[in-house]
């Protein structure tokens, strides 16, 4: 194992990437999430603005809601320094509608709600195949920006997500 990552990747990928908890991670990092590292840097290298959102994690994209309208919530993403900050907020004009106002949620804060809840809070989700069945015992995560309010809905039969990761 290379541990070859900047601190810039280790905050923006692992630590708030995939929600691990600190020294949990340590000697876990995958080849695929290497991989998305290293693409990274070439991107941010490159200096090709907004091309490197593509390589940062979303474990809930197309699976977290907006209480107050019912539509998915987009990604976000806040730059300070060397840290990337992620968030997941009401940015869809389906329908006709205007986005809803001040709905934005910590990426983090939401991703561990759910991953607590699949008693996944220990090390969090450590490969891609880990990532893939995660999401696909999730049927839906509602976030109601009013109250704070995280709901969680797995999909009908899946009684321990966690063995579905065994
Ligand atoms: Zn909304």
């Amino acid at each position: 194992m290379q541990y070859t990552l900047t601190n810039y990747v280790y905050a923006g990928l692992v630590l708030d990437g995939y929600g691990f908890r600190k020294g949990c991670h340590e000697g876990l990092i995958t080849k695929e999430i290497y991989d998305q590292v290293q693409a990274l840097l070439a991107e941010r290298r490159s200096r090709k603005p907004g091309r490197a959102k593509a390589t940062i994690p979303w474990p809930l994209l197309g699976l977290v809601y907006c209480g107050s309208c019912g539509r998915p919530l987009s990604t976000h993403t806040i730059r300070r320094g060397s840290v990337v900050y992620r968030y997941y907020r009401c940015r869809s004009a389906a329908g006709g509608r205007e986005p809803c106002k001040g709905v934005l949620v910590r990426a983090h804060e939401i991703e561990s709600a759910v991953l607590q809840a699949a008693g996944l809070e220990q090390c969090g989700l450590t490969s891609k195949e880990e990532e893939a069945a995660f999401q696909s015992a999730i049927r839906r995560v509602v976030f109601e920006a009013d109250t704070g309010r995280i709901q969680i809905e797995f999909r009908p039969g899946v009684n321990s997500p966690a063995a579905s990761l065994a």
